[in-house]
């Protein structure tokens, strides 16, 4: 769980989170159009620092776009927002989550006033990193919405609750998450998270088209590149995952978590080799100490 720090971004000032509200009959609620992005921020080399910040805000920035939310700051206010928030939150280790909603009381279809508002927020996580591998569950009926329904590209309240169903039906199951299938039974994503796995040392993630162009999966791919471990982004069949030689799930919230099982097939190591050589990897790049990445990080202070 994360908690939202005592002050939060609204519109340009920093205002006390306890005085934020959000009208129940409003668009943002009833239809489920708020738009959102969560970034992360460390304990680095020089001093506290954000994580690939502006990529966050460019596809928050993407996100407003496709559902027609107006957005009245700009890339550099909404990275400068997220500074000042992570530093008077004085914390080292977090989220930073950025979010634009109609102001519209009425949840009228189309709202008729497309004025917004934004508020940026540091959020702490509560709960430390979870220790076990994950164990995941597929089923035929649990399926991303189709890419004519809604873009996966819009990071939208309203396209995360078939996935939650999904998940409370995987851990019924006995599992912890859910991974979802495209149209074509390939694997998808998780409902927050991209999926990787080992098939014959190739790491392989499913290509762009059903799933959200996940920041994380981005920077695994670019440091696995960088390490001389092959990729490819390709299809991946639901029958090919449970038959990995290693297969972790990734998202900023928790960076790179590995999977110990799928439908009840244990894969032979989680955290496998290249799962772990990545995610050590990733946590040096994220403390500021990867030459080859260094402009992936800014220092709030
Ligand atoms: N897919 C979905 C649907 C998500 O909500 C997230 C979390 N933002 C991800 C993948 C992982 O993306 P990222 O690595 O940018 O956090």
């Amino acid at each position: 769980m994360a908690i939202t720090a005592p002050m939060l971004w609204l519109d340009g000032s920093l205002v006390e989170t306890r005085s934020t509200t959000m009208p129940v009959h409003g668009h943002a609620v009833q239809r489920g159009s708020l738009v959102f992005d969560v970034g992360s921020f460390h304990g680095a080399r020089e001093g506290v620092a954000l994580f690939r910040a502006r990529e966050h805000v460019a596809r928050f920035m993407r996100s407003a776009r496709i559902v027609g939310l107006p957005l009245a700051f700009d890339e550099d206010a909404l990275v400068r927002a997220a500074a000042a928030v992570v530093a008077e939150c004085g914390r080292s280790e977090g989220l930073v989550r950025w979010s634009v909603y109609f102001d519209a009381t009425e949840p009228d279809l189309l709202p008729r006033s497309t004025s917004t508002h934004v508020t940026v927020a540091a959020q702490i996580l509560e709960d430390p990193p979870r220790a076990a591998p994950i164990r995941i569950a597929t089923f035929d009926d649990a399926r991303k919405a189709a890419p004519e329904a809604l873009s996966p590209e819009a990071k939208v309240a309203a396209a995360y609750v078939g996935p939650m169903i999904a998940r409370r039906r995987a851990i019924a199951a006995g599992a912890d998450d859910v991974v979802l299938l495209d149209r074509e039974g390939n694997l998808a994503e998780a409902p927050i998270a991209n999926v990787f796995c080992v098939l014959a040392g190739v790491l392989t993630t499913p290509p762009l088209g059903y799933v959200l162009p996940g920041i994380t999966r981005e920077t695994v791919l670019a440091l696995a590149r960088s390490e001389g471990i092959p990729v490819q982004e390709k299809a991946i069949p639901r029958t090919a995952f449970s038959m990995s030689e290693e297969a972790f799930l990734t998202a900023t919230s928790f960076a790179i978590a590995p999977i110990g099982s799928v439908d009840g097939s244990a894969l032979p190591s989680a955290p496998g080799p290249i799962t772990s050589r990545l995610a050590s990897r990733l946590a040096t790049t994220q403390r500021g100490e990867d030459p080859d990445f260094s402009n992936w990080v800014a220092y709030v202070r």
